[in-house]
């Protein structure tokens, strides 16, 4: 038996970076305690300094008061010591998306976290089906799949992997909902619904890029105005992180083929530390 919405109170996220410090904020504004987990003391305050600036945010644009922000903050604890998430109701990962990174905290969760927990993985493209097998609880693992940023975005895509229970899924929809966000379900299959589509469109843009079909400013003004998205393909790319883009395109190229393959440009940034907004250049500089 897992446990069911309403007995859940507090939330373990684990990986304090761009999706982690956004799910811990949202899960505490909605009024769940939160533990945040990262590997080194100075990433745990990075998020807390990320969630900060959001917080402010939202403030300066009268969207929450100062007492709300101050609230949230209080309600999330910072660890380096995944057994600080051991009296958590359900926990979500969100660590960096590689797979034996993901079933190496998969299989320390389930030691750590009590047998009834759900335990849920943000991975943008790496099978549930493969993360679950770390652990002995396969029927209590489920893709929660959150868009970035996540406190403003407001879809959350739920994955269903071979052996998730039907209540776990139900519950990673319901979860989804209170936090304020609109679901939709996947299969397990690559790229889910989201990256499968956009993993493609991202890289035919850095291509048409490298190939001098038009300036970078073009190329997003024309996606932008010709196809009526708020972002053209080289603009997003930096918002995610090149290396975030890269690393899902190498999955979806070996798991689907060579309609996948990564922009050569695209790993020349990264290989260059250029991971875009978040080292304050990528195809734009900020
Ligand atoms: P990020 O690089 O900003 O943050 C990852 C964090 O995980 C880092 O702070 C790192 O120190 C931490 N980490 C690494 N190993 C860890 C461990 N063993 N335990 C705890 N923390 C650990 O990456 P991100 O953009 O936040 O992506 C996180 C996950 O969310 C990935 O699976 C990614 O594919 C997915 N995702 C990203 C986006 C996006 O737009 N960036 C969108 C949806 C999903």
């Amino acid at each position: 038996m897992v446990r069911t919405l309403d007995s859940i109170d507090s939330i373990g996220v684990v990986g304090a970076g761009t999706m982690g410090s956004g799910i811990a904020q949202v899960a505490a504004q909605s009024g769940y305690d939160v533990v945040m987990r990262d590997i080194e003391t100075e990433y745990v305050e990075n998020g807390f300094d990320t969630i900060e600036d959001s917080l402010d945010r939202f403030v300066s644009k009268d969207k929450l008061t100062e007492d709300e922000a101050e609230a949230t903050l209080d309600r999330i604890s910072g660890t380096t010591d995944l057994a600080d998430l051991a009296d958590c109701d359900f926990v979500v990962e969100a660590a960096v998306e590689n797979m034996d990174i993901k079933r190496d905290i998969f299989a320390d969760l389930d030691e750590a976290i009590p047998e009834d927990v759900a335990l849920a993985t943000n991975t943008s493209t790496l099978s549930i089906t493969t993360i679950a097998a770390a652990t002995d609880r396969e029927e209590q693992v489920v893709g929660l799949h959150f868009m970035n940023p996540v406190p403003i975005m407001t879809g959350v895509e739920v994955v269903v992997g071979e052996n998730t229970d039907d209540d776990v899924a139900e519950l990673a929809h319901a979860l989804a909902e209170d936090l304020g966000k609109e679901t939709w379900e996947s299969d397990d299959k690559p790229g889910f619904v989201t990256n499968r589509i956009l993993m493609p469109w991202l890289n035919e843009g850095v291509r048409a890029y490298d190939e001098g079909v038009a300036s970078k400013e073009d190329i997003d003004k024309g996606m932008k105005l010709g196809t009526n998205v708020p972002m053209g393909p080289l603009e997003l790319a930096d918002h995610i992180g090149l290396d975030i883009c890269l690393d899902a395109s190498e999955t979806l190229h070996e798991e689907l083929g060579d309609r996948y393959k990564p922009a050569y440009l695209l790993k020349r940034k990264v290989a260059a530390g250029d991971l875009g907004k978040k080292t304050g250049e990528g195809f734009y500089e900020y």
